[in-house]
């Protein structure tokens, strides 16, 4: 269950924007309406001096005074088995796309074969009469994203390795993200069928990180697969359901639901919508929602398969359609009485992040004497500013870089991201560029056609990423390129 950011300030009794501030110290940039990870929690609730209280897997989180006991396990009676949520992580080209697409075409739910699959940015499958959540969003960068900001929905984690390429810096960086989050990796051996393949290799490098595969006598469940043939994938399955029954996933259908945005976008005909995994309750059409400043009143939801559904029961990922405005990635979405209280929610959230984001500008210059506001100032205006326009294949990956983006600091260049979006780089986000003096960067995404000879026209700069770290590191240098003298 969620730890929002503004409900724990409020058991803490400290100011959201105080706790929003020492999350930032911590290296963490959150809003008021995202979670928080349960270490990063605990860690904050230690420092005002006191102890989260987990109720693991199930309901309710509650940061609580070392002597206070109030409200224990509510409604524990109604509390069910619930599918587990499932993320695919691992080096690119491993093979993580080939394991979702060959999962969820071998696996559709039961009624919807030969249907229209969309990407919804999860899926729900069926195996052996127990359902599994798929989040389908390649790569560790939404999962990063999400992790940011705590909101995590991921129970398992699949780490591929192949079989013919072995541990990469990506899967270590991976493997270091899941095992952060407490969650236990499984890790799944890909291309078992290439020339190449030395599975032993594998088991090896598993064994060097601590995570020996249990037929090398270690804990770490370990299956070999080919996601191009098929082969191992019900075993894969089947030790994603051995794994959630250990971790006995429970969640309360009868609440009032809550759950995480996991992609938001802008549809055409559809205005913006949001596709949340459901974590607690039940969400159903009707039911009028509040996420940070967006409000919606369920008109339609819909499944992977384009399904229209009038309910959605815990870890069920689905679009919901017709919001106010975009939410985001990663925040928590609740649901409230009816649509005015959801606009009105909402709207005060509005106000109360343009507040906070306000008192934290003036928190920077607090203290400073008028001269030293001066100064700053004169600071601020001599910096140089290295301007982008930013360009990503989804929004979860966009939200990704912004934010890795924007954690890059220099004393004597700023950073500013004049224009972001989902999509690929048009012939206006040249113009922009140009207009602003920005450089476009792009991630997994192609240029339209044409726009090359236009930026070529203007001198705008387009480079284009498949890895998120390359990016963050050319920008880097690009922002020290902007440092050294001119000759
Ligand atoms: P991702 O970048 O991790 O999503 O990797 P992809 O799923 O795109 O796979 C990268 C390449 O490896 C593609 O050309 C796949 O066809 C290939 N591939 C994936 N799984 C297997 C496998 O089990 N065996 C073989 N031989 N090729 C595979």
């Amino acid at each position: 269950p969620p730890i929002v950011v503004r409900d724990f300030a409020n058991e803490l009794g400290v100011k959201p924007f105080k706790l929003i501030s020492e999350l930032m110290e911590m290296g963490i940039f959150a809003s008021i309406n995202q979670s928080l990870e349960e270490n990063v929690a605990s860690e904050l609730a230690a420092k005002h001096g006191f102890l989260l209280e987990i109720r693991h897997r199930g309901e309710g989180n509650k940061a609580k005074k070392k002597q206070q006991k109030k409200e224990e396990i509510d409604e524990t009676g109604d509390l069910e088995h619930r599918p587990p949520c499932v993320c695919i992580m691992g080096h690119v080209d491993h093979g993580k796309t080939s394991l979702l697409d060959y999962i969820r075409k071998a696996n559709v739910t039961k009624g919807e074969a030969g249907g229209i699959t969309q990407h919804i940015g999860a899926y729900q499958i069926e195996h052996n009469d127990h359902k599994i959540t798929f989040l389908d969003t390649p790569g560790h960068e939404a999962f990063n994203s999400m992790r940011a900001r705590g909101a995590d929905v991921t129970d398992i984690a699949i780490l591929v390795v192949a079989a013919d390429d072995g541990f990469k810096p990506q899967t270590d960086e991976a493997l270091k993200f899941i095992q952060k989050s407490g969650v236990q990796p499984i890790v799944a051996i890909n291309k078992i069928d290439t020339k190449g393949a030395n599975v032993d290799k594998v088991k090896q490098q598993m064994q060097e990180r601590g995570i020996a595969s249990e037929d090398w006598g270690g804990q770490t469940i370990c299956v070999e697969v080919s996601a191009l043939k098929g082969t191992g994938i019900e075993d894969l399955l089947d030790m994603v359901l051995l794994q959630a029954e250990v971790l006995e996933l429970q969640a309360n259908p009868k609440k009032k639901s809550s759950g995480v945005v996991i992609e938001a976008s802008v549809e055409v005909g559809r205005g913006p919508t949001a596709t949340v995994i459901v974590q607690s309750g039940t969400l159903k059409v009707g039911d009028a929602l509040v996420c940070g400043p967006a409000s919606t009143k369920v008109k339609a939801m819909l499944d992977e398969n384009g399904k229209q559904l009038k309910k959605a029961p815990p870890a069920t990922p689905v679009r919901v359609i017709g919001w106010s405005t975009t939410p985001d990635c990663g925040a928590v979405y609740e649901t409230v009485k009816n649509e005015k209280t959801a606009k009105s929610l909402a709207a005060d959230n509005e106000h109360q992040m343009k507040a906070e984001m306000a008192a934290m500008e003036d928190e920077a210059t607090a203290g400073m004497s008028p001269q030293e506001k001066l100064f700053a100032a004169i600071a601020k205006t001599q910096k140089k500013t290295l301007r982008l326009i930013v360009k990503a294949d989804a929004f979860g990956s966009l939200e990704a870089i912004c934010e890795a983006l924007t954690s890059i600091t220099s004393e004597k260049v700023a950073l500013e991201i004049i224009g972001k979006g989902v999509g690929v780089i048009s012939k206006s986000d040249v113009e922009k560029a140009h207009a602003g003096e920005a450089e476009v960067i792009g991630f997994n995404v192609r240029s339209d056609n044409g726009v090359a000879a236009v930026a070529k026209n203007k001198a705008v700069k387009i480079s284009s990423y498949q890895i998120i770290y390359e990016l963050v590191d050319r920008v880097r240098d690009d922002m020290i390129e902007m440092l050294d003298p001119e000759y």
